[in-house]
């Protein structure tokens, strides 16, 4: 019998990101509309039903008719800025009074977080947030959080709560299922058990290849920790890698192990996994290719040839308006044909102005990040639309086509591409303002994928990022650094 509260605070921080986030950048439910979960649903999703974790966590809940959910409060945004301090104290005093409205009866709590939230004073809001709860409810409600892979999971976080679940999957396809863990953990100790978290730390900011699941290093630790959690004593294991656009003091990567009442077992593997995991951390680095370098292996590659702008993937955070690629293929000789996505907002208002079939000259890229310079390029307007209220331009400027959007994080819809008739698959180099995308998206017929390297909000090249208030040493800002992981007990 009783109530499971249940709330979401989700975003993922960019300090390098040269705008701050503010309040109305956020979209805010309250009430049992949060139960109908953040999720926007894209093509790539198929048919079945929302995946994200709130929806996981609901399924599960609901399986026990003696609990009644009660959604409570809100507030979502995919990556941005720095979140400015008031916006993220009205975000934390709105979710606490929602939840404190709704105490009568209750019998734990469900968040849904993603863990690399950073405010321009508040370095770990999450954990604010678990505080401001924990006065409220008190140190014995039991509280079970599901969180991104990417991101701090810092130690007053983990005395403020009694479990927590992590995705498993990088490019990430488990939301669903990592809420449905968690609830499944807040259920086990319902029933009775004694949640005991392991953990253990390593100062590493890693990117790259090897952090993918299915054919990375990475995925080697993350099966050790799917094996763990069918133990019978183990409630959940999992490894927070960090996130190197936050740049907050607790940045690092974490192994989180809960355990039902087994010290032991919790602190010795996640030290032996913090272990195995720093032993790794070389090469847990992102492989970079200059925009020469290529364009040197697009010209003898027998396939279309991937160029990750990871430094500007508005999926991390990143503005979307980098043009350093497009300035690099433009000074080259290459003539293969080129699809590059472009947040660009003025040009796109130049181009309908124009019309489709006119020749225009509009300066292009850094409208909203001036560590690029805008560049002039003639181009050809050959389709105007929108994707949904967001207004899509596609120039042509001799081999490349440039596919520009009024707003950031569509430029992470692969489908769209297709739905404007530009078909990845008729390019030789295909740019991608992300790290990484599921297999079927490009690898899967792309000759190869390759990061190039260029300035950004969100660079792989992470020295460049320039990080004030991680904690230092740290690798790679401090290569040749030593350090022992310990494990710590909550
Ligand atoms: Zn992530």
């Amino acid at each position: 019998m009783g109530n499971i509260l249940i709330g979401s605070f989700f975003q993922e921080t960019n300090d390098f990101h040269p705008n701050p986030t503010v309040y109305e950048d956020f979209t805010v439910k309250r009430g049992d509309e949060v139960l109908d979960g953040r999720h926007r649903r894209t093509r790539g999703d198929g048919d079945g039903p929302p995946r994200d974790s709130i929806a996981g966590a609901v399924r599960v809940l609901r399986s026990r008719p003696e609990l009644e959910l009660v959604g409570t409060y809100g507030a979502w945004m995919g990556a941005g800025g720095t979140i400015t301090q008031e916006c993220f104290e009205r975000i934390c005093s709105e979710f606490v009074a929602a939840m404190a409205d709704a105490k009568e009866g209750v019998t734990g709590i469900y968040l849904d977080l993603h863990g690399a939230m950073a405010a321009e004073e508040e370095k770990d809001p999450e954990g604010a947030l678990l505080e401001g709860l924990r006065d409220v409810f008190g140190p014995e409600l039991p509280i079970v959080a599901s969180f991104d892979m990417h991101g701090t999971i810092t130690r007053r976080m983990l005395t403020h709560l009694d479990g927590a679940t992590i995705l498993h999957t990088y490019p990430h396809i488990d939301w669903e299922d990592t809420g449905a863990r968690a609830a499944g953990v807040l259920l086990r100790i319902l029933d009775g058990a004694r949640p005991v978290i392991g953990t253990a730390y390593t100062p590493t900011m890693v990117r790259g290849d090897e952090l993918k699941t299915a054919t990375g290093v990475h995925g080697t630790f993350i099966r050790h920790c799917v094996r763990l959690e069918e133990r019978d004593d183990v409630l959940a294991a999992g490894i927070m890698l960090g996130h190197p656009p936050t740049d907050c003091p607790e940045q690092g990567s974490r192994i989180i192990i809960v355990t039902d009442g087994n010290p032991d077992l919790a602190s010795s593997e996640a030290l032996e996994l913090a272990s195995d995991f720093w032993a790794m951390r070389k090469r847990m680095q992102c492989a970079l290719y200059s925009v020469e370098e290529g364009i040197a292996l697009a010209e003898r590659a027998d396939g279309p040839i991937v160029f990750a702008d990871a430094a500007d993937a508005t999926s991390s955070g990143a503005p979307g308006t980098s043009n350093a690629i497009l300035a690099g293929l433009m000074k080259s000789s290459y003539r293969g044909k080129v699809l590059l996505p472009l947040r660009d907002a003025p040009a796109i208002d130049a181009a309908r102005e124009a019309g489709v079939g006119a020749t225009i000259t509009v300066p292009l890229g850094g409208t909203h990040d001036d560590r690029f310079t805008p560049i002039e390029v003639t181009a050809t307007v050959e389709l105007l639309g929108k994707r949904g209220d967001v207004p899509i331009a596609v120039l042509r400027a001799d081999n490349i086509t440039i596919f520009l959007a009024s707003e950031g994080p569509i430029l992470c819809d692969r489908w769209m591409y297709d739905d404007f008739g530009q078909n990845p698959k008729g390019f030789d180099i295909i740019v991608q303002k992300l790290p990484h995308t599921p297999y079927e998206h490009y690898d899967e017929w792309a000759a190869k994928t390759i990061t190039i390297d260029v300035p950004g909000a969100a660079s792989p090249n992470i020295p460049s990022l320039g990080h004030r208030h991680v904690t230092r040493p740290i690798y790679p800002l401090d290569p040749d650094m030593t350090f022992a992981p310990q494990a710590e007990l909550y």
